[in-house]
């Protein structure tokens, strides 16, 4: 998937002015961490839940190189093919020589985060193989061109006119409807007649059980499942983190990210698939091939910091509490992730020279630190990539200090820790600011300031500061 976190600002600002972004925005998250905080209140101890997932992600990013060494060898006991992928050059590389060795013209996929990452539809097409969307939402987005919106509901925001267009476009309706049963039913069809016959399968992995090599996908459609047992083979791809010790954890985990994602106790379909068809199994596919993606994780894990925001478990809890996605949507975020799991994993993943900003955009409430089922620091972790970018981290890479931030906090230092420039700087401050002064509010800062100031107005500050009045009424004390 192209990187486009760059353009950050552009996009954010395009998505303030869209209403419908915005009437979505007002809905989407809302709703969905109003069931969470429903669904986890079935618990007999939700805090005592919580911290038990936040250590089974600690013992995951504790013991990763030898979890997934006794996953490969589990999975490999069962039957399963294991490739270890670099790089997204690797992993589509090799799924596309898959395809075309077994002479599937056209793939089939379920909803996946990493193969977005790898950009698997694009680098399929042009080795001539089609890849067919099989979630609705991805689906529609997949039609349309547009990267997901939402973790949860890639194309929530997408009008209803939009899809009917699409689908008439694309031969997936015949007649016009604006139902949306009737277009449901529609893609059902479409899609359904991809799964005769098929050849390959692809699917993501939400988690992997190292003591029993088994793959687990957990959805609401039913398409992953069809996924998993129409195709002859099948490509389950996962980010190398997605492993957990054992099938308790697994069920564990299960149970916070269901709640978090969508307030269910459980998705609709649970799939494990431990090997490919046995003997006397009535569906399966006869190979299944697992590639365990790097893609720059290993040197994540390697720096104290960034290993951190390999715990995430793509619940998308964060993205319904956080005060920036609430305002911008998905799309700003510029890549496979969006909301504060993209903020602490986009960075890490692809280097700071294009992600600054998007490390910027956060005011640090702590809200998806708060919620996060996988127990991530995501304020600290924030803090330390706006610390290497202006300190141009030799991995990381990084943009430097601005000239203007260089002199702020050079300024700010100076003043910090001399007094007299503390005195001289903030009655320079006072002088520039009252001289926007109107009664008691000071407007029009922005003309000196950046972002935040330049929608907001100051209360007027007094024209001496409290040493000084402090200093002044000494003085007139002294001399009666
Ligand atoms: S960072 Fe935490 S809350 Fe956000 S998606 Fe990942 S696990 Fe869920």
């Amino acid at each position: 998937m192209k990187l486009t976190t760059r353009q950050f600002k552009q996009t954010a600002r395009a998505e303030l002015n869209d209403a419908r972004t915005q009437k979505f925005l007002q809905i989407l998250p809302q709703r969905l961490s109003a069931l969470r905080q429903a669904a986890y209140q079935s618990f007999t101890d939700a805090d005592a839940t919580h911290r038990f997932g936040h250590a089974i992600r600690e013992e995951v990013i504790q013991r990763l190189p030898e979890l997934l060494e006794d996953f490969e060898k589990n999975a490999l006991a069962n039957g399963a093919q294991i490739f270890w992928a670099r790089d997204s050059a690797a992993a589509n590389h090799y799924i596309a020589s898959l395809a075309k060795a077994k002479g599937a013209r056209y793939v089939t996929k379920g909803k996946s985060m990493v193969t977005e990452e790898l950009g698997l539809n694009e680098a399929l097409a042009l080795e001539g193989i089609e890849a067919w969307e099989t979630d609705l939402g991805e689906f529609i987005a997949q039609l349309l061109g547009k990267p997901p919106f939402h973790i949860v509901g890639p194309a929530i925001n997408i009008a209803v006119e939009q899809i009917r267009d699409i689908f008439l476009q694309k031969g997936v309706l015949r007649e016009p409807t604006l139902d949306p049963v009737a277009l449901g039913k529609a893609a059902r069809q479409f899609l359904r007649s991809k799964f005769r016959d098929l050849q390959m399968g692809i699917t993501g992995v939400n988690m992997a059980v190292a003591a029993t090599g088994t793959v687990i996908n957990v959805e609401n459609e039913g398409n992953i499942r069809l996924n998993k047992s129409s195709p002859r083979t099948l490509v389950c791809v996962m980010s190398l983190e997605k492993v957990v010790p054992t099938l308790t954890d697994a069920l564990h985990m299960l149970r916070v990210l269901c709640r978090s994602a969508t307030g269910q106790k459980a998705g609709a379909y649970l799939s494990f698939d431990s090997g490919p068809r046995r003997p006397g199994e009535i569906d399966g596919p006869e190979e299944l091939h697992i590639v365990i993606l790097d893609n720059g994780r290993s040197a994540m894990y390697a720096d104290p910091h960034t290993r951190e925001a390999l715990r995430c478990i793509r619940c998308g809890a964060c993205l319904n509490t956080c005060p920036v996605y609430g305002q911008v949507g998905g799309y700003p975020y510029g890549w496979a992730y969006s909301g504060p799991m993209g903020q602490v994993l986009t960075p890490a993943l692809q280097g700071l020279t294009d992600t600054g900003d998007l490390v910027r955009a956060c005011t640090l409430c702590h809200r998806c630190k708060i919620i996060c089922p996988a127990g991530i620091d995501h304020p600290s972790l924030l803090l330390y990539y706006r610390h290497q970018d202006v300190q141009k981290n030799p991995r990381l890479g990084g943009r430097g200090a601005a000239l203007g931030e260089w002199l702020g906090h050079t300024l700010f230092s100076l003043a910090g820790t001399r007094y007299g420039y503390w005195r001289l700087f903030t009655k320079l401050a006072r002088l520039a600011a009252n001289r926007q002064r109107r009664g008691d509010w000071i407007h029009g800062i922005s003309a000196y300031t950046q972002g935040w100031f330049q929608s907001r107005d100051l209360p007027a500050l007094p024209e001496k500061s409290f040493h000084e009045r402090w200093e002044e009424s000494k003085k007139a004390e002294d001399k009666r």
